[in-house]
């Protein structure tokens, strides 16, 4: 289930919504949010918002 990480989108932390772009995500050894540590992201689009979790 767990969906890539595309660098051209932006995503937002689950619990805090920092906003961090996938480039960014991509660079890190796994997608943690800088301000809270959270590892669940979506992503910010004008669609339903999808749980990307266990990269
Ligand atoms: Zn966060």
């Amino acid at each position: 289930m767990a969906e890539e990480i595309l660098p051209s989108e932006t995503y937002e932390c689950l619990r805090c919504g920092t906003r961090v772009t996938g480039a960014e995500l991509t660079r890190l050894p796994s997608p943690t949010c800088a301000n809270c540590g959270y590892r669940a992201f979506r992503k910010v689009r004008g669609q339903a918002p999808k749980n990307i979790k266990g990269i």
